[in-house]
Order: C-alpha cells, then sequence, then structure tokens
C-alpha cells in the first residue's frame, strides 16, 4: 500500500504524522513465535465486568414482564444506553424471538431489495436466553473472555477455501453475496467466530463436508466491537473433520473509501459509476465475512454476477461468463493460490484497457475510463509495469505468481495506491500520465508508486508477514525497492545513493527524533490499532533499516538471502525473525558470522535513533571517542515510558568513518559501536585532518563532532567540496540544521556551512539544504525579523540562480530524455528564489502568468509550473487567483489539476483563503482526498496559518467523521494543520481544544502537542541567538 506521497515545492515535514508508541513489554509483542500459537485472550476489564453484572440484572429484570408495553419501552431504551457506551458493553447482543437477527449492520436502502434466498434460519426463542444467560456465567467462572470478545479470533477453526458468488446492483449500490467457506477444525468448539461487519445476515447454514448431514445452528449474532459474527451449534464440530459454513448475506456498496465502495466520474457529460475495493488492513469484512486476518490464507473463488454494461475485474483472470436473457451476466475467476483475504480484490466498472505481456508470458493490462485509455495516458504505466515484473523476476528469481495482473486507475481512492494481488488499484494522479503536461516530479511520483505495488506482489502478497506488528516488513521493503527499482528503469539517477537520503533518511529522522515516536515493530492487539501501524515510521524507517542492513551485509548477500527468504516462504506467512535467520544463514555461506537478529532487534524494536559524537582526542595519539545518545528534539519532554529513561537506549551501530585533508580522503574504516562511549585508535590522523562520520549516510543515525572537525569539515567543502561524497556534502547540511534545531550545535553550524552551496552544482544538498531550511523558515516566518533570515537565505542562492537561469519549454522532448539532475537542481534553485523573494524570480513567474492569461496558450516550462502558478497567485491580483480557479475547473489532466489546486492556497489574500477552505469541503468540487492537501497547503502559508488552524477547529467533527476511518488521512491532517503553530497562545488554544474534542487521532493530537512545544521551546532558547548571528554575518 502506497500512502499518499508528494514530493512538494517546499518538502512535507510532518513531525507530527507518527503514530502511538507502543511500548517495549520486557520483549513481549503480542503473538509467540509459532504463527498458529494460541493467542492469549487478555481479562475483561474491571469496567467489562462491571457493566456485563449490570447489564443482566437489568436484562433479567426486562424479560420477567416482557408482556408489558411499558416495560418493553425501558428495555429499548436501556438498550439504545449499551449501545452508546460502544466498547464498554460487554456480552452477545440478544437474537430476535423469531430467528430473525438482532444486531445487524444496517440494512441496504433504497428502492429493490437485493433478491435474498429464503434460507431456514437460526433458531431463537425462549430457550436462547436461557442458554445466554448460563454460557455468560461460564465464561465468566473460567475467567475468560467469550472467543468473540477475544481481539484475536479464536484459534480452533481454519478456512482453507472460500467460494464467493456476488450480485452487484450498481443502480442502488446494494450487493448480494453468498459465501460458502470450507473449514478444518483444529479443536473441538460448538461455536464458529468470524468477521463480518457492516452487512445485514440473511441465512446461515453449516454442514459436515461432503456428507448431507447439517450441524443445526442454535443462534447466532454479531458482536460489533470485534466485528465478529458468531454462529453457536447444537453440538460441537469435531477435529479434523471438516465442514461447510454458507453464509447468505447483503449490504451496500458505500460512498466512501474502504470495503466495497463507489466511486463516480463524469464522461460525455454523463456521470458513470464503478465499484471496486479496499480491504486493507482490515476492511475485507465489510464485503464478506471471513477469517479477516493475515495468517489465515486460502484459496478463493469468486463469482461476480452483474449487468451486461458493466465488467467485472478480480486478482485472477475470468475462466467463464454466463449470460442471461434479461441483461445480466455471471463472471466466473479461476481460483487463487493461497492468499490474505486483505489482498482479494475485484471491481465492477465500465472502463476500456490496454495491455502488454511480459517476456515470461504475464498478461498486464491497465483500466482506466475510456477518455484517459484514448489520450493514452496510460502507456507509460503499462510500459514500466512490464519492464519491472521483469526486473523484479530477475532480482528475486521467483517468477510473478499470477497469470495476470491488471492496473485500474479509479478517481478516488484512500491511499495513493493498493498492490492487490492480481488486481492492483491505483488512485489516477498516481498512475495516469499525459508526457506532453507532467513535470520530472510527477513522473517520479508516478514511477515510484509503480515499482513500490509491484515489490508488493512478492513481500506482501506472495509472503505475507505474520501480523500488523511487522507491516513495516512489506512497507519497508516497497519502500526501499522504490528507489532500486526506480535506478533500474533509469540508472543514471542515482536514486538508492542520494534522493533516498532528502526523501526517506532525513524526512523520517525528524518524525523519529521526537520523545513520542514508537518503534518501527508495533504491537498490535486491537482492530483499532492497525490503522496506525500504517505511517512513516513503518515506511521509512523500515527502509531505512532496509538499506542499512543491505549496506553492512553487502548488496549481492543481501540480495541472495532475500532470494531464499522468498523461496523458502512463498504463499505463506513470515515474522521479521524469519527473514533475520535466512540473512544471517545467507552471511555465513559467505564466511561472514553476524548474528541479524541480535543486531536488528536493537533498531526494530527501540524506537528512535542514535546520535554518535566523535571527538578527536588531541592528548593521547590517534585516540578518538566515540559516544551514543538517543536523539531528542526536546529534551525537555519526558519519555513516555518513565521506566526507561533515554540513558538506556543503546545500539549496535555500524559507524563507518573517514580521515581526510584538503585533497582526499586518506583511510576509511567500520566500527561497531556497541557502548555508550568508546575509545578507538585511528591511524593517519594528523594535525588537520577531519573525521567524517556515516560514510555516504548509509546508517540510521545522525553524527555530531567537537567544533574544531565542524569548522575543518566548513573549511574543506568552501575549499574543496568534492573531497566528501554527494551524500554526505547533503547528510552533514541535514545533520547540522537538525542538530542545531535540538540545541546539540550551535545555531550558526548549519548556516555556515550552507554558504558552499554558491559553487554546488549537484542537487542533492541543494535538495537537502531546502528541505532542512523548511522547518525553519516556519519557525520563523511570522517574526518581526524575519526579513534578515529571508535576506541571509537570499544571497546563498542568488548566484546558483544567475548561473542556471530558467528552463525553456521543452514540451516536444519527453521528459525521460531530459537531464534529471540538471532540470531537479534549476527546478531547486528557482523554488528557493521565488519564495524567498528573488526580484528576477518573481518578475519571471509574473511575465510567464500573464502570457498565459494574455494568450491563453500555457507556454510555462513543465517543470517549474508549480513554483509559476503559486508565486503569480500570492504576488498578483485577485484576477489571476480566478484565472487559476477557472483553469483548475476546465483541466482534465489530473496532475495539471492538482498543482492548480494547490497554486490556489498561495495567496496573500485572506479572503480568497477563507473562500477556498469552505469550497474544499464540497465533494462535487475537491475531491475528499484533496481536501486535506487544501487546508494543509493554507496551513503552510503564513497569512492562512491561522485561518486554516480555525477552520480545522470548527469542522473537526465533520472532517473527522470524514477521514476518521482512514486513520492516515486524519493524521496526515492533523499533523499538517498544527506542526508549523509555535507561539504560547497557539499552543494553549491546542491544549484547550484537545481538552473538548470529540473522538478520533488522540495520538495525533499528543504528538501534535510535542511538537509545538519543541517549536515553542526553541523560539524562547535559540532564535535570538540565530538573529544575532545573521546580522554581524550580513554587516560583514
Ligand atoms: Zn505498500
Amino acid at each position: 500500500m502506497a500512502l499518499e506521497e508528494k514530493r512538494e515545492k517546499r518538502p512535507p515535514v510532518t513531525p507530527m504524522m507518527i503514530e502511538e508508541e507502543a511500548a517495549l513489554r520486557n520483549g513481549s509483542r503480542g503473538l509467540p513465535p509459532g504463527p498458529w500459537a494460541e493467542a492469549a485472550g487478555p481479562r475483561p476489564r474491571t469496567t467489562e465486568r462491571h457493566i456485563a453484572v449490570h447489564k443482566r440484572l437489568v436484562l433479567g429484570f426486562a424479560v420477567s414482564i416482557l408482556a408489558l408495553l411499558a416495560v418493553t419501552m425501558i428495555a429499548v431504551l436501556l438498550s439504545v444506553r449499551f449501545e452508546e457506551c460502544g466498547a464498554a458493553a460487554d456480552g452477545p447482543p440478544r437474537t430476535g424471538g423469531n430467528g430473525s437477527l438482532s444486531g445487524v449492520a444496517r440494512q441496504p436502502h433504497g428502492a429493490g431489495q437485493p433478491p435474498g434466498r429464503p434460507e431456514e434460519d437460526a433458531r431463537g426463542g425462549e430457550a436462547v436466553e436461557e442458554e445466554e444467560e448460563e454460557e455468560e456465567e461460564e465464561w465468566q467462572r473460567r475467567r475468560e473472555l467469550p472467543p468473540w470478545a477475544r481481539p484475536r479470533l479464536p484459534r480452533h477453526l481454519r478456512p482453507l477455501h472460500y467460494n464467493l458468488m456476488l450480485t452487484a446492483f450498481m443502480e442502488n449500490f446494494t450487493f448480494s453475496g453468498e459465501v460458502n467457506v470450507q473449514l478444518e477444525v483444529r479443536n473441538a468448539s460448538r461455536y464458529i467466530v468470524l468477521h463480518a461487519h457492516r452487512m445485514h445476515i440473511e441465512a446461515v447454514r453449516v454442514a459436515e463436508d461432503k456428507l448431507a448431514g447439517g450441524v443445526r445452528v442454535a443462534r447466532t449474532f454479531f458482536y460489533p466491537q470485534t466485528q465478529v459474527f458468531v454462529v453457536v451449534l447444537n453440538r460441537s464440530l469435531e477435529v479434523q473433520k471438516s465442514y461447510n459454513l454458507k453464509i447468505i448475506y447483503n449490504a451496500l456498496i458505500e460512498n466512501e473509501l474502504l470495503g466495497f465502495f463507489r466511486s463516480s466520474y463524469v464522461l460525455h457529460g454523463e456521470r458513470r459509476f464503478l465499484g471496486v475495493t479496499q480491504f486493507s488492513p482490515t476492511h475485507a469484512r465489510k464485503a464478506f465475512p471471513c477469517f479477516d486476518e493475515p495468517i489465515y490464507k486460502a484459496t478463493f473463488k469468486i463469482s461476480i454476477r452483474h449487468q451486461a454494461t458493466y465488467l467485472s475485474l478480480s486478482n485472477m483472470p475470468v475462466e467463464t461468463s454466463v449470460f442471461e436473457e434479461d441483461g445480466w451476466v455471471t463472471d466466473h475467476f479461476s481460483q487463487t493460490p493461497l492468499m490474505s483475504t486483505y489482498y482479494l480484490a475485484w471491481a465492477v466498472c465500465n472502463f476500456t484497457y490496454r495491455e502488454t505481456v511480459t517476456k515470461s508470458g504475464v498478461v498486464v493490462r491497465l483500466y482506466a475510463r475510456p477518455d484517459a485509455i484514448r489520450r493514452g495516458s496510460g502507456d507509460y504505466a503499462l510500459n514500466i509495469t512490464r519492464r519491472l515484473i521483469e526486473f523484479y523476476e530477475d532480482y528475486f528469481k521467483v517468477p510473478y505468481s499470477l497469470p495476470k495482473l491488471d492496473l485500474l486507475a479509479v478517481p478516488k481512492h484512500p491511499y495513493a495506491a493498493m498492490e492487490n494481488w492480481g488486481l492492483s488499484v491505483f488512485v489516477e494522479q498516481r498512475i495516469l500520465l499525459d508526457p506532453s503536461i507532467s513535470s520530472i516530479l510527477y513522473l517520479l511520483d508516478v514511477t515510484m508508486v509503480i515499482v513500490h505495488e509491484l515489490c508488493h506482489q512478492w513481500f506482501g502478497d506472495l509472503v505475507t508477514p505474520v501480523w500488523w506488528e511487522d507491516v513495516w516488513l512489506k512497507e519497508g521493503f516497497a519502500h526501499y525497492f522504490e528507489f532500486v527499482g526506480t535506478d533500474y528503469l533509469y540508472p543514471g539517477w542515482n536514486m538508492e545513493k542520494q534522493r533516498f537520503l532528502t526523501d526517506v533518511l532525513h524526512e523520517v529522522m525528524l518524525l523519529d527524533g521526537l520523545a513520542s515516536s514508537h518503534p518501527v515493530s508495533q504491537e498490535v492487539q486491537q482492530a483499532s490499532d492497525i490503522d496506525r501501524v500504517f505511517d512513516w515510521i513503518a515506511y521509512k524507517k523500515g527502509a531505512a533499516l532496509i538499506r542499512m542492513l543491505a549496506s553492512f551485509m553487502g548488496h549481492s548477500v543481501f540480495q541472495m538471502g532475500l532470494q531464499d527468504y522468498l523461496t523458502i516462504h512463498k504463499y505463506g506467512n513470515a515474522a521479521r525473525n524469519d527473514l533475520w535467520n535466512t540473512l544471517s544463514k545467507a552471511l555465513k555461506r559467505v564466511g561472514k558470522s553476524v548474528n541479524i537478529q541480535e543486531v536488528m532487534d536493537q533498531w526494530t524494536l527501540q524506537m528512535g535513533y542514535p546520535v554518535i559524537t566523535i571527538l578527536g582526542n588531541e592528548t593521547t595519539d590517534n585516540i578518538i571517542v566515540i559516544s551514543q545518545e538517543r536523539f531528542v528534539y526536546d529534551s525537555d519532554t519526558k519519555p513516555k515510558d518513565p521506566a526507561r529513561g533515554d540513558n538506556s537506549y543503546l545500539w549496535q551501530i555500524p559507524l563507518t568513518i573517514a580521515v581526510g585533508n584538503t585533497s582526499h580522503i586518506s583511510s576509511e574504516a567500520i566500527i561497531w559501536v556497541s557502548n555508550k562511549s568508546e575509545h578507538h585508535r585511528i591511524p593517519a590522523l594528523e594535525e588537520a585532518s577531519w573525521l567524517l562520520g556515516n560514510i555516504n549516510q548509509t546508517g540510521y543515525f545522525r553524527v555530531n563532532y567537537d567544533i574544531r572537525n565542524w569548522k575543518l569539515l566548513i573549511n574543506q567543502l568552501t575549499r574543496n567540496h568534492e573531497v566528501i561524497s554527494v551524500s554526505n556534502r547533503a547528510g552533514l547540511i541535514d545533520d547540522a540544521f537538525n542538530l542545531a534545531r535540538a540545541g546539540y550545535l550551535p545555531q550558526n553550524i548549519p548556516l555556515e556551512i550552507m554558504r558552499y552551496l554558491s559553487e554546488e552544482k549537484d542537487f542533492l544538498p541543494w535538495h537537502a539544504a531546502s528541505r532542512a531550511l523548511y522547518p525553519l523558515d516556519k519557525l520563523l516566518d511570522r517574526t518581526e525579523n524575519y526579513n534578515i533570515f529571508n535576506e541571509y537565505i537570499l544571497r546563498q542562492v542568488a548566484s546558483m540562480y544567475l548561473k542556471l537561469g530558467w528552463p525553456t519549454n521543452n514540451l516536444n522532448k519527453s521528459l525521460v530524455q531530459a537531464s534529471y539532475q540538471h532540470e531537479e537542481l534549476r527546478r531547486e534553485v528557482i523554488m528557493l528564489a521565488c519564495s524567498f523573494g528573488n526580484k528576477h524570480c518573481h518578475q519571471q513567474a509574473a511575465t510567464l502568468i500573464s502570457d498565459w492569461i494574455s494568450s491563453n496558450r500555457n507556454r510555462i516550462p513543465l517543470n517549474v509550473r508549480d513554483i509559476v502558478y503559486c508565486t503569480g497567485v500570492s504576488l498578483m491580483d485577485e484576477d489571476v487567483w480566478e484565472f487559476i480557479w477557472m483553469k483548475f475547473h476546465s483541466t482534465t489532466a489530473v496532475s495539471e489539476k492538482k498543482i492548480l489546486l494547490e497554486a490556489l492556497t498561495c495567496s496573500d489574500d485572506r479572503n480568497l483563503l477563507n473562500r477556498l477552505l469552505n469550497l474544499s469541503l464540497n465533494s462535487e468540487v475537491v475531491l475528499d482526498q484533496d481536501a486535506i492537501d487544501v487546508i494543509i497547503h493554507v496551513a503552510r502559508n503564513p497569512h492562512g496559518r491561522d485561518l486554516a488552524w480555525k477552520f480545522f477547529r470548527e469542522k473537526w467533527k465533520i472532517l473527522n467523521a470524514r477521514y476518521g476511518e482512514a486513520l492516515f488521512m486524519n493524521s496526515k491532517l492533523v499533523s499538517g494543520v498544527t506542526e508549523f503553530l509555535n507561539t504560547e497562545g497557539e499552543l494553549r488554544e491546542l491544549k484547550n481544544f484537545i481538552k473538548s474534542y470529540e473522538g478520533g487521532a488522540a495520538v495525533s493530537f499528543s504528538r501534535a502537542v510535542e511538537t509545538v512545544e519543541a517549536n515553542v521551546r526553541w523560539q524562547r532558547l535559540y532564535k535570538e541567538e540565530l538573529f544575532q548571528w545573521l546580522r554581524k554575518s550580513l554587516t560583514q
């Protein structure tokens, strides 16, 4: 799954997007080592027990005088009250008296109920009440939670195969389904507990497989707290036997973003609808009753019945289609291999497609709305997908497992994309590309999302993490391979060696430097915890750790290890220790002995990362002192787990060190640092030599030095920066800015380092500087001395801006052929110049906009369009805003639409910003997933920060209802709106708001408070120091 990520004109620095810390609890991490080990059910909390007892008394009373209407009313009222108790209520909801089920999900609305087949239904009635009472007491006596109330499914059953038959009614957005699950019994039990949520169940039948005899169903009920459906049988299912569970149900094709949902687009003035699924992580249960945990891999045979005006797609190819006379058709898909429920997918749409075939015969199709297919907007994605499947097959030495892969471009989706096996779904902006109007950045985004999803066909679909705590295993790999795979497509771009640093490493170290971060491997118990593991820590820290691992193992041994891992675990599940063991064995084969598990556990089970300090000891010969401590931005923040202070954090660190002097690097070494402080002898250390730690920044840590060494490094950069590698130049900039922000280093050091940039011709160090400056800029942009800072930055940028000039309009030239490094460097410098107010840059932007308006021809070079639009909107009058607004409505190209919308947030005019904020919630105007970006971008604009913050507070209920379930979007919004608040007043407002707010995103808010507190603290402690140095420096 790819989260929405944009490589924006100003980088999206979001230190609060991390989710809740899962504190280490004495090494107990949820699931015991064996994947099928019995999950220990936690005992009910006192309040739950209390409520259960209370409820029993009330219900007993109600039953005894049930005949009286008045009392019935009271009982109804009470049951409403219990529903409001939500998660605190305990015990199964009651079944109805006549066999109809209570506690079921909402009935489908609208005209024409889906045709359900009448079947014998669950038994109800007088005996049931009594039975339930007894059962409840029995569980209480055993001091155990009943199987339906446990956070994980009980392990006594295992699904082997599902037959799923669906009918989609697109005219009223409902669907009906019949699922037949073949079950293997591992332990005898009277209960069948499986996931089902928000559906109406019409009939349930259990039969011994291949035998006529049915097993009578005593009763059935939903237990909404754990999103399960429970079938209670008259007798126990027998061990080793296999049974068939048949459930007939119906539900809505929801107008939201999860489960089986609908979305629409306009073609030739007519609105068309499509239905598509998003099951990861826990939404398959909304589309069919199933064992919705990744470990329950099974085979699936799906059939979809729909009107013949639509086509249907699923993971596997269609085997046969059966047409009916009334204009309906049923597509029967081939059986899947063993797979997890959350990778299942289907779609009902009237898209068209283009097709290609890989060398090994995999048919790849790209499905999209017909106008996009006709324009060829899917051709780029189709072409690179074919090449990438070939790349991965070669790299992993495991062939792609299915006969086909469909890529589906949909207008609305909660994530950038989702890697369903054989049917990957992408939001249009991450897969459609019109080469005549796309920037390099856009091309890069599309490319990397596709590389990511394709990697998942192996890391995820084929080998699936056992449980969600290790979601980083699949997401970290897919994110890391975004860079490796893009290097395969564009060998000159050096993505893994260079851009990985700014886009992944530097960015995640911002998040992971908060005291309230969490380990990359997070404990997950409740279903409600699962969404929060999909955050940048899992993706980016996961990727950064994998890169560090690959680097100290050596890339070819690492690759061999991955090949073994995939081969051993294909069609199954694996946990992180399986990976560590396989990699250790691979190292052993080449004669190296490293216990990878021991090393990596420290990095994956501990939150945060170390800062290494290297002190050159001048009194003793060639001896240096190396110490490590946990890096945190706000050292005032108390650690979240007070039992373990920051002092107890220790890592085994593969520290590489280079010794250099004015003309060259004289030696390199690797030192494994595992203590708080160590002495090491460094040969060839001379009077004027400098030390540089973390060569090419392959390690996940920061390095600090004594001031003398920093000065030597600055001197080296100024005299001849090429002695130090491009990655280390970028690394020094990022480390210095962040060490200063956290108070480890005087504020002037990073500003002195960036002086050498006037001679820097490589993109990466500029990019690192631009990203590192961004949070600093946001800390200062509303202060009265801001112009001093502004002036300093402009001076650093001026000469390179003059040297590089503006790009010409290269509409005819394919982007792919353009020089990526050079164009990206020029773009970065123009961006800095325009946003810090370089006069020439402003004039140039205004001229280009005026030309567009007067000629109605857009001749603005593609790669800088977003900068020009934004600068134009911020400098020029309201007419320009209206013009851009009009273009936003009229353009059909998704890439263009997005940057036009973002440009509107750049205005200085508060009325316009308010108007835009209010329009952003109108789904007809702004797509749901884009509204968040509008609000966040207004918050980045110093003229709009307070407006966005106020708007956010006023609309919180609406926003939370809209995005709450897709937690990632919600936390992105919370962090985006609050991360640059930095005054005492704003901190108070934030705390007051949190006190009064209702529901959702609690973790994001505690993160927000820590970030704003750190901002306020920086202002108090370091702002003046910075301005003093700047004043002095500007007058020199
Ligand atoms: Zn992913």
